[in-house]
Order: structure tokens, then sequence, then C-alpha cells
């Protein structure tokens, strides 16, 4: 959009002149009354009709019983199918008795996860609602979902800075040797939300090495978005962090979740925890009390669905042709509008859900109110820190799976308008 020279180039007067122009195309934008939402990661419809095929893989005449000839219409299998844990084993890259199979949220599992370390403990430690102070760290940006969790049962969180090859691993050393009160860390290892990073080798390793001062520090490992990659020549790989953690002498240390959430459907696929089998042996118990079994029918659905690791990919090879264009959409936007203006950073993943956007300090809610009012609705700026408090002003997370491309391409033209607008507007106060 025709800028030749960097905004902190200009003089006030060069400034004056662009915020005019900027205000004219806002102006233009409002008036069409449009309805954008690049709020929330959910997949958009052809990315559902993707999993369409699942329904037929059941009818009313198909045998529902499972491989040991459990007929999964039926109460009982707690932790399971074991073709299901197969399968989601495949996908988690874990061994299938690592693994339980849960119902349809992974984040339901890690509230559960949380839930229970308050009211019970871990391992014969004691029950965190006992204790005067919890502490979490929290990779930021990250997640607002699970600052949400924490939140919730009045963990006091702790922000480390995330980087390109995952948090602040010296900073996270650190603190958790340090302080017996520091019970947990959030972590999304692949294809971050909303970085879209992913943690190098060095990186799982440290994790897998840490010496807390707390026993009962967990390492809650979020692997949301696994085979979630958006080129096929192009990947992220992680070593494995269950694997890891063994190799170091702490098989206990970790948590690792995942769903089918962004493979099939978002609410009605299938969720699990994989981690070591003392830590299984304790959720079990939980588990006992809480559910008869899962629902064995959904967990039947997908395993004849996919058949395999292979079925999985290439099922995501099609989610990816769909969303990739979308990513490209967004990226292209930030590339032509906002690059020549020296204005914000943003990340290029290579998967996963969300482009991270960092406008220029004490800018982000200012852009995302503008972008609001020119009707294009955005996450809310400072969701991606504990208690929605971004000390810079600054990160705004980006999803571009749901709308199509066309509105995408317009959501896009007015948010770089909105940051360009909030910029220059600062830059003459
Ligand atoms: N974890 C991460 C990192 C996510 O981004 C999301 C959804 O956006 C979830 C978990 C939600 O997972 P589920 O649908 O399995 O509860």
């Amino acid at each position: 959009q025709n800028v030749t020279k960097k905004y902190v180039e200009m003089n006030k007067e060069e400034l004056e002149k662009e915020l005019v122009k900027l205000k004219a195309e806002y102006k233009k934008y409002q008036e069409m009354e449009l309805s954008l939402n690049m709020a929330r990661g959910k997949p958009c419809r052809e990315q559902l009709d993707l999993s369409m095929g699942m329904m037929d893989t059941l009818s009313s005449d198909a045998d529902l019983s499972c491989e040991d000839g459990t007929d999964c219409r039926n109460y009982g299998v707690l932790t399971g199918i074991r073709e299901a844990k197969v399968l989601i084993g495949a996908m988690m890259e874990n061994k299938p008795e690592n693994i339980i199979i849960y119902g349809n949220s992974s984040l339901n599992v890690m509230y559960d996860t949380v839930s229970r370390a308050y009211t019970h403990g871990v391992m014969g430690n004691t029950p965190w609602c006992k204790l005067d102070k919890v502490k979490f760290l929290c990779p930021v940006p990250g997640y607002d979902r699970h600052f949400a969790i924490t939140e919730y049962f009045g963990i006091e969180m702790i922000p480390v800075q995330m980087t390109p090859t995952g948090p602040d691993m010296d900073e996270v050393e650190r603190l958790v040797a340090s302080d017996e009160s520091i019970k947990g860390i959030w972590c999304v290892p692949k294809y971050s939300n909303p970085q879209g990073y992913s943690y190098s080798d060095e990186t799982v390793r440290r994790f897998a090495r840490l010496r807390p001062a707390a026993r009962d520090f967990r390492i809650f490992w979020d692997n949301a978005y696994g085979i979630h990659h958006l080129y096929d020549d192009d990947q992220d790989y992680l070593i494995e962090i269950l694997e890891e953690c063994k190799k170091a002498g702490s098989p206990d240390l970790v948590y690792k979740f995942s769903s089918t959430s962004k493979i099939t459907f978002p609410g009605s696929g299938i969720a699990a925890i994989a981690t070591s089998l003392n830590n299984l042996e304790e959720i079990k118990t939980q588990l006992g009390y809480q559910t008869i079994g899962h629902d064995k029918v959904n967990q039947l659905r997908h395993v004849r669905f996919f058949g395999d690791l292979d079925g999985m990919k290439e099922h995501m090879r099609k989610h990816a042709a769909i969303i990739r264009p979308k990513f490209e959409t967004v990226l292209n936007a930030l590339e032509r509008d906002l690059k020549p203006c020296g204005i914000g950073s943003w990340t290029n993943p290579k998967g996963g859900y969300f482009i991270s956007f960092d406008a220029p300090e004490g800018c982000a809610k200012a852009i995302v109110d503008r972008a609001k009012k020119a009707g294009v609705t955005m996450t809310g700026a400072g969701a991606t820190y504990p208690y929605g408090k971004d000390p810079h002003d600054s990160n705004i997370r980006i999803a571009p799976t749901f709308p199509s491309v066309a509105d995408l391409k317009l959501a896009m033209d007015i948010f770089t308008v909105c940051v360009r607008l909030v910029a220059v507007d600062k830059m003459l106060k």
C-alpha cells in the first residue's frame, strides 16, 4: 500500500500526512459494516468436511466390537480400547502401554490433572490446596486456556520468555531449582500457540534433565499440534520427551497431552495422556472414581476411519492444503503492508494454528480495538499472557484457519491499516 519510507525515518509532517491517509482508509472500511473473525483457532467448514467419512465407518448394522471382542456399546474399558491406544500412541510417539484414552478434550485432561494434584497431591506429596503457595511457570506469549486453568485454581503464574527454540531454559532451570513452590510449567512444544515455534533438541533435553526443588513438579507437555504440519517438505521434528526423561533418570517428570481436536472434530475427537507407568497408576485410581469409561464408540470410529498413523498423516496433508493458503494470505499482507513501514514483527510457522504478531510497544490493545470497530474480531490483546496482562501491550495472536481466503484478505487489509494507524498516532503523541 505504497509506503516507501520507514515510519521511524519520517518527519512529523510526513507522519501527519500518513495519518490522514490511514484515517480515510479506515473510515472506508468502517462504512462497509463487515463482520470478520480471526480470533479463535477453529478449523473451517472444509476442514471439518474432511472427516465426514468417519461417520460412514459406523452404521446401524456395523459390528461395534473391538479387536479383543469387547462390545464398545457397553460400559467398561476404563483407559481406552487397545486399538485406539495403538493409533494415538503412534500419533504421540509413545507406547500404547503409556497411554490413557480420555473423552473429547485434552484441555479437560489438563484440568483434571491440575485438579487431582490440587485435591490429592502428586505421588504422596502434600495436596496443592494445603500449601500456602503454588506456582506455575508460563512461557509467554502462550495459550490463554492453559493460563485460565491455573488461574482458576489460584496458582500463581510466573511468566518465562519464549524464544524461537523454546522457553528461556536458563530461567526455567534457575527457577525450578530454587523454589519448591513451583509445581509445574505449561508447554506447547511443537508449533506452539501462538508463535508456531518448536522446541530445539537442546531445549527438550534440558527439560528432561531439570532438577526441580519440588518432588511433585511436573512438566505439562501439551502436544496439541504434533502432526499439524503446513508443508510436506519442511517440517519440525522434536525428540520425544517421555523417552528423554527416562534416559535422564526422571521418568515421572512429564505429563504429555494430545487430542484429535484439529484432526477430526474439535469437541468430538478423542483426547489422551501419555506418561510414565507410575503416573498412570495414580491417574487410573482417580479415573476409577470419575467414570466407568469414556466414549469407546468414538474411539472405534476414529480407528476405523484412519486405520493407522499413515492414514492420519494423509488426512493431515488435506488439512494443510486447505489452511496453507490462509497462512500465506496473512503473511503476504504483513510483508506487503507493514514491512515497508518497519512496523511490527511476526512469526512464520511451519505448522500449528497461529501466527504471533508483535506490535510496537503499547499498541496492541488499541489495534485490536480499532479492528473490532471496523468489523474484524481478533483474539483479545493480552490474552496470550497470564492474567490477560501483556506488560508490553504488544502481542496479538492471529488465527487464520476459520475465515475464507477472501474474508481473510479483507480482514488483513483492515488489520494492517489499524496497525499503521495506531503506530503513527502513537509516534505523533
Ligand atoms: N492445547 C492447545 C495448545 C490448543 O491450542 C488447543 C486449542 O486451541 C487445545 C489444547 C484444546 O484442545 P482440546 O480440544 O483437545 O481440548
